[in-house]
């Protein structure tokens, strides 16, 4: 039985969170593989320092040193103290490297910002070992994590993940060995680190979790499981126990933070079974996501919201009887790769859904389009995409109706409807202003109430 345990920056956010992380992994049976995110803040601060001019660079080396030296000095002395600071000590070396490199190239960003996985890791091995256990603290590139695509937003490569993985970590788990690696990011050819997006630690235990043919997947985080809503934004939401792949990926694609957005894609490949669990709150259950679950009668089982979206609404004369120019416009889209959320047409627009960020570089990108062909481009900031996710929800009568309803009374205009793509889930947007209330109001009336 193997079991890839991955732990989110909350869970690894302080000696105390690190000595309940080191008792769950000690009691899991079987082998364990662990991935963890940064300490809570880390990310964010290393962010910080690449959009910022670099004025300080052995203040910021200093203040991300001192941070988890005294962490360290909360966990352990001695001899393990002399180990730790043998490997910490190099692995800083490694990050004034990276932090002094050159920021014009395009992989500054990533190599700096994914150095706080180096350093929870090392921190959780050195706590398993002092409590008499077997691990060692591996980088993502050296237990063989292969990764493609552009900085900031990379993909795993499964198949060769898979390669490198069988031979660096299998032999570490036949020796009972705990590994300890560091989520995030993976390593291209030039072994340069490209990360997964922010939170993307969840997404790398899956891809590892894929690629040693885990039995189980295990996301620790700060909450119970998997909500019907996001607790900051409805302090009632309601853990869901069990979960289908389809519904927990919807829900992540579409905003629901408790898992990166592509966390399920990989294990769902391998039928691997994943729990969302609370590293607060051990004894409690967690979610189950896996293939099997038997249908409900409740109409919604979740809502999430992808905020910082807009649309972009191209105009030309009977674009719908052109098909040739509608595919044309979408291979300019896809050529710098904007990630379209929805898509709508009529007789004489298209209107494409894709985040705020993106709008400036796809509207450069469609003016590189014949002239003539488009008539106009109108853009509409600061919408937001509902995603509201019940079990074969399309094949309820009526459902729409009544969703729709809800969000009248939450005085929500719906901007673009895309209903039937996915049998689980029925999305819309609405202005971003009136999100919150447009998700309260879809929870009282179909999850709140109904239980
Ligand atoms: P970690 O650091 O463990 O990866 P995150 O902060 O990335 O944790 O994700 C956990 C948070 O996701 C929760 O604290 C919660 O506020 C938020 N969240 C948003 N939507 C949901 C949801 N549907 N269910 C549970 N938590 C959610
Ligand atoms: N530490 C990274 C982040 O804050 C990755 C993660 O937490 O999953 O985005
Ligand atoms: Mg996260």
């Amino acid at each position: 039985m193997i079991t890839v345990m991955k732990f989110g920056g909350t869970s690894v956010g302080s000696a105390e969170a690190l000595k309940r992380v080191a008792n769950i992994v000690a009691n899991t049976e079987g082998d364990r593989v662990v991935v963890v995110s940064a300490m809570s803040g880390i990310t964010n601060f290393l962010v910080s320092v690449v959009e910022n001019p670099l004025t300080d660079p052995d203040g910021v080396i200093q203040q991300f040193s001192d941070k988890h030296l005294l962490t360290a000095s909360q966990l352990f002395g001695g001899e393990t103290m002399d180990e730790f600071r043998a490997e910490f000590d190099a692995r800083l070396e490694a990050f004034r490297k990276a932090l002094l490199a050159d920021r014009e190239d395009p992989y500054y960003k990533d190599a700096v910002v994914s150095q706080g996985e180096r350093f929870s890791s090392l921190l959780l091995a050195f706590v398993l070992r002092d409590q008499g256990l077997k691990s060692v603290a591996i980088t993502s590139e050296d237990a063989g994590i292969i990764a493609v695509g552009r900085p900031g937003n990379g993909s795993a490569d499964l198949l060769n993940t898979a390669t490198g993985m069988t031979m660096k970590v299998r032999p570490l788990l036949s020796m009972g060995v705990i590994p300890i690696i560091t989520g995030f990011y993976g390593t291209g050819s030039d072994k340069k680190p490209i990360t997964f997006g922010r939170g993307g630690s969840d997404y790398s235990a899956a891809v590892v979790a894929n690629a040693i043919d885990a039995d189980m997947l295990e996301i620790w985080t700060d909450v119970d499981g998997f909500m019907s809503a996001d607790p900051r934004i409805i302090p009632d939401a309601k853990k869901i126990p069990e979960m289908n792949f389809g519904e927990a990926a919807e829900l992540a694609y579409f905003g629901a933070k408790v898992l990166h957005p592509r966390t399920i894609e990989p294990v769902r490949l391998k039928h691997i079974p994943l729990k969302v669990k609370n590293s607060f709150r051990p004894e409690e259950p967690g979610t189950l996501i896996h293939h099997l679950r038997k249908s409900t009668s409740e109409m919604l089982r979740s809502v999430a919201a992808k905020t910082d979206l807009s649309i972009i609404t191209i105009s030309s004369a009977e674009i719908a009887y052109r098909p040739a120019m509608v595919a044309r416009i979408i291979d300019k889209i896809a050529d710098i790769n904007v990630i379209i959320y929805s898509i709508s047409t009529s007789l004489s627009t298209v209107a494409f859904l894709v985040h705020n960020n993106d709008v400036k570089q796809t509207l450069r990108q469609l003016n590189g389009l014949s002239g003539g062909d488009i008539e106009r481009i109108d853009v509409k900031n600061d919408v937001a995409l509902i995603c509201a996710v019940g079990d074969n929800l399309l094949d309820k009568c009526g459902v729409s109706g009544d969703i729709f309803g809800a969000v009248k009374e939450a005085n929500a205009n719906v901007e673009m409807i895309s209903e039937g793509a996915s049998d689980v889930s029925l999305n819309f947007v609405v202005p971003m202003s009136r999100v919150i209330d447009v998700v309260k109001a879809l929870h009282d009336r179909f999850i709140g109430g109904q239980r």
